[in-house]
């Protein structure tokens, strides 16, 4: 399929193949091989339902070194839901890697629980910014040595209020990585994100 000639690895191209997905969609098409190929900011303008977690999910998980428990991947999205879709859709696409371990973190839950499947090793944490700024405050998180931030609707995120919270995670980051920003749309609000926290981001529209 198509899926091929954009980069990803045989255990995806499988696990795309399980899911049905015969073509990739516009922000796949655009969006993948940039991921794979550099360690590059991305500013990306897509709504919902264009298929834009895999854009995103998939990089992720061909980068990341899963004989690591280190994380190395934060994905943050504005809420409960979403971050249960994103992880469930992100376990579906590494069910043929060994050891990728993508947890989620969000309020309204037993933080205990979370906190212990942290502590297992996750290499890709999938978190609300509220629930995550209070585990990394209360150290049951940690996200020194990320490689990849992800802002998945960051236009919502800051609608919700989320702006202090997360430039609080974020400042728990370290300086080299890269960030990947989804929006769907580009208010100022969000502008001034990718221009404080992004360096030359590459830019794509769906
Ligand atoms: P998203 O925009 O990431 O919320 O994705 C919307 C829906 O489209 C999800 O149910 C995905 O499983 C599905 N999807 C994502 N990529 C593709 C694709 N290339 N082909 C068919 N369905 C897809």
């Amino acid at each position: 399929s198509k899926f091929e000639s954009l980069g990803l690895q045989k255990s995806l191209l499988s696990a795309i193949t399980d899911l049905g997905f015969e073509n990739p969609s516009e922000v796949q098409e655009k969006a993948i091989p940039i991921l794979l190929e550099d360690e590059t900011d991305l500013v990306a303008l897509a709504q919902t339902g264009t298929g834009k977690t895999a854009a995103f999910g998939f990089p992720l998980i061909q980068k990341i070194d899963a004989a690591s428990r280190t994380t190395q991947g934060l994905i943050l999205s504005p809420t409960r839901e979403l971050c249960l879709q994103i992880t469930n859709e992100m376990q579906l696409y590494s069910k043929y890697e060994k050891g990728v371990n993508i947890v989620a973190i969000y309020g309204g839950a037993s933080i205990t629980d979370q906190a212990r499947q942290i502590k297992r090793g996750a290499q890709i944490v999938v978190a609300t910014p509220g629930r995550m700024k209070d585990m990394i405050g209360r150290g049951l998180v940690d996200i020194s040595k990320i490689d990849y931030c992800i802002l998945d609707e960051a236009d919502e995120m800051l609608n919700m209020g989320f702006y202090e919270d997360i430039k609080d995670i974020l400042s728990n980051t370290p300086k080299e990585k890269s960030t990947w920003l989804f929006s769907a749309t580009m208010p100022k609000e969000v502008s001034t994100i990718a221009k404080k926290f992004m360096h030359s981001p590459k830019e794509i529209t769906v």
